[in-house]
């Protein structure tokens, strides 16, 4: 059992819960993942580790509340525990002074960007934090980003924040020298969509790419194949060899397409829980 320390909304349908886990807290390292289970019958559901804090044994997850885990989940207090949770999964983020590093968050992804920004910001590398929001309602984190970022560019789909657009508009400007910083390497963390579009752009620049998959996931452990992703035409496993991978050799197309491939199930599943269990956690 896994105690809630605390459980805040940080934007519309996105939360932030700090958990104790000490023992995960001691080994946890920028990109790495835990799995959670709401209840003893429930799915496995892959979050990444967003935070630890060796000290108060505590790690950190922001989810967003979109189907019938995220939403048992949500309805957690303070106090309230978490039955199940494995960790810490995945490999670590390579980290390094690789020089300037454009680190791309989009969307709730940046929560996952935020402890490989800190990280390699430690490690000496030049961080050049690009993040992009629907819209500045959307927005959370900045101001632990700014801390560990060299330069903070914000983009919103409307413009409310920042510029208006997506962060591959930012990330293009960088990259055509519009800005004055060369770049050396880009990390990108967000919907698989705007990985791809990341890892499109940046093959034009021959410029090396990593992206953080967030494949579906059942066990984590490399033995049910439901991550598997195609990587430079041979099949990995996003729990054992990632979740980091070259972004220019993913195959984005069988990403989205495995992604999508439970939504009608997803979306069942909660209106049912909805209808008839809605209240407490089943
Ligand atoms: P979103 O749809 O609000 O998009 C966030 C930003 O991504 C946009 O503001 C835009 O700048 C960029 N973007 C979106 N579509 C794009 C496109 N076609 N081209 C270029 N840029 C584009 O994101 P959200 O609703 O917050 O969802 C976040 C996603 O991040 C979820 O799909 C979640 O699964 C994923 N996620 C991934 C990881 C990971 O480790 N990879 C971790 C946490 C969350």
């Amino acid at each position: 059992m896994f105690k809630i320390k605390e459980i805040y909304t940080l934007a519309p349908g996105t939360l932030h819960a700090i958990i104790e886990a000490p023992l995960i807290a001691g080994k946890a390292e920028a990109g790495q993942f835990i799995i959670i289970r709401t209840s003893s019958k429930g799915e496995r559901i892959p979050l990444t580790i967003a935070d630890y804090d060796r000290a108060q044994g505590t790690i950190s997850i922001v989810f967003q509340v979109l189907g019938k885990s995220t939403t048992q989940l949500a309805a957690l207090k303070p106090g309230g525990v978490i039955p199940d949770l494995l960790g810490p999964q995945g490999n670590p983020s390579e980290m390094g002074n690789f020089g300037n590093v454009a680190v791309v968050g989009g969307g709730v992804g940046i929560a996952a960007a935020y402890p490989i920004v800190k990280s390699l910001k430690n490690a000496g590398s030049r961080i050049i934090s690009i993040n992009g929001f629907r819209s500045r309602d959307n927005m959370f984190w900045m101001d632990k980003m700014e801390k560990f970022s060299d330069s903070l560019l914000i983009s919103t789909n409307d413009g409310s924040c920042g510029r208006k657009g997506f962060v591959t508009d930012v990330l293009r400007e960088l990259l055509d020298n519009k800005g004055e910083e060369r770049i050396d390497r880009v990390i990108a963390i967000g919907p698989a969509i705007m990985m791809k579009s990341v890892a499109d752009l940046t093959r034009n620049y021959n410029l090396k790419t990593i992206v953080s998959l967030n494949s579906l996931m059942v066990c984590g452990m490399g033995m049910c194949g439901a991550c598997r992703v195609t990587v430079g035409g041979k099949t990995n496993f996003t729990c054992m060899d990632g979740p980091d991978f070259d972004g220019h050799l993913v195959d984005f197309k069988e990403l989205m397409m495995r992604l999508d491939s439970y939504k009608h199930e997803e979306k069942t599943c909660l209106e049912k829980w909805n209808r008839e269990c809605a209240g407490g956690p089943q």
